[in-house]
């Protein structure tokens, strides 16, 4: 392993250290000679096992054991008294929790069948599906998707170490891990690094964002967040093609980087909010956009509940940039937030759904509201050649 990267300029991973669990299969003998149990990851288990081990999620080391997962859902805090608040759980299938004692060592594979790495299991325990969809989700109530994908996976957790295995570390397309991006944030000499992250095409109200953090910070950072497959969404390949284009096209050369940040489906609102901001720090990101219900689901939220999160003092040392809603003026023809504009009451607002529902219905006219030209024609043009949503 090369040293991490280190420099002054450079913000400090969470927690002090960037955690790397990525160790060749040879040094752990056991699995070689195929001696330990083994559990097949879920896709999201899977997100959650690899951005612990490349250090998306430091200073954790492992799946969370039931001593931090009580801690950080009832004091947000893990026990070494950094700020956490969504947990980060393994849940066991009936078979695998009937098996696992603790102390054993098991193997992890992926949907494929292929063993990715293991866990040094430290701690078997049950979770209390209600206290954690009040305390995380701020809501038990069934329709909430993040309350649904809790009850269905069970109530026990495996808690332990884990480790990767260096071949199964490939990154995905696009996907720098933090190792990776706070190098190339260090090389561009600068010091003061946004943080924008999404799970859809670009609008002019994005757009519009992206402008006020190069206004006021060296480096944008576009994290395109992929690993939910929700039906009905824009497929992560369409969005981080579409984002290439933009930034490569139009955006100021050398000062704007795409990164697939995967992520599985939490929907824990201001939550989330945090959870990825420790994320991007990680990452090296100084600075992170947090815009109106970000990371939100229906109207479970307040319009600005993750920008009031982070009004509370705690131990990160990423900072927010909150941004107004932008909206669509139609009587100055401009992006304009409700501090801009002399007739707030026309103001239109822009979302991804809108987008979605004129592709789909084919009325390209009122696209131009919401997206520039060159975007919309690449989705239509893209439409015709292959599936722009998850079906
Ligand atoms: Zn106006």
């Amino acid at each position: 392993m090369t040293p991490s990267p280190t420099s002054i300029r450079l913000i400090e991973p969470y927690g002090g250290t960037l955690v790397d669990r990525i160790v060749p299969m040879s040094e752990i003998p056991e699995l070689e000679r195929g001696t330990t149990g083994v559990m097949t990851l879920t896709p999201g288990a899977e997100i959650h096992f690899r951005n612990i081990a490349t250090g998306c999620y430091s200073p954790l080391t492992g799946f969370m054991s039931g001593a931090e997962y009580r801690s950080v859902i009832r004091t947000g805090k893990l026990p070494g008294g950094q700020d956490w608040k969504v947990p980060v759980l393994l849940h066991a299938d009936a078979l695998t929790a009937r098996d696992v004692r603790e102390g054993m060592l098991v193997a992890l594979t992926d949907q494929a069948g292929s063993r990715i790495g293991a866990i040094d299991v430290r701690d078997i325990f049950e979770i209390d599906q209600d206290e954690y969809c009040r305390l995380v989700m701020g809501t038990n109530e069934t329709e909430h998707p993040g309350v649904r994908n809790i009850v269905r996976q069970g109530t026990v957790c495996i808690g332990g170490e884990v480790s990767l295995f260096a071949d199964a570390a490939t990154p995905e397309t696009l996907q720098s891990s933090p190792r990776d991006s706070r190098a190339a944030l260090d090389a561009t000499g600068k010091d003061s690094f946004t943080a924008f992250s999404t799970r859809n095409i670009p609008h002019r109200g994005h757009e519009f964002q992206h402008r006020i953090a190069l206004d006021r910070t060296d480096i944008l950072g576009i994290h395109v967040i992929t690993g939910a497959t929700v039906t009905g969404s824009f497929r992560s390949g369409a969005v981080l093609d579409i984002y290439d284009m933009l930034i490569s096209e139009f955006y100021p050369r050398g000062r704007v980087f795409l990164n697939n940040l995967r992520l599985p489906p939490i929907y824990a609102g201001p939550n989330e909010a945090f959870l990825q901001a420790t994320v991007l720090q990680n990452l090296g990101y100084t600075h992170f956009v947090v815009g109106r219900d970000h990371a939100g689901v229906g109207s479970y939220y307040g319009r600005y509940a993750s920008q009031e999160i982070f009004e509370i003092p705690s131990t990160l040392g990423i900072e927010i940039l909150p941004l107004p809603e932008p909206h669509y003026c139609p009587h100055c023809d401009k992006i304009a937030t409700e501090e801009m504009c002399d007739r707030p009451e026309f103001l239109e607002k822009l979302n991804g759904r809108d987008v979605r529902r004129l592709l789909v219905e084919g009325r390209h006219e009122e696209l131009a509201e919401i997206l520039r030209p060159e975007i919309r024609d690449a989705l239509i043009e893209r439409q015709h050649e292959s599936p722009l949503f998850i079906e």
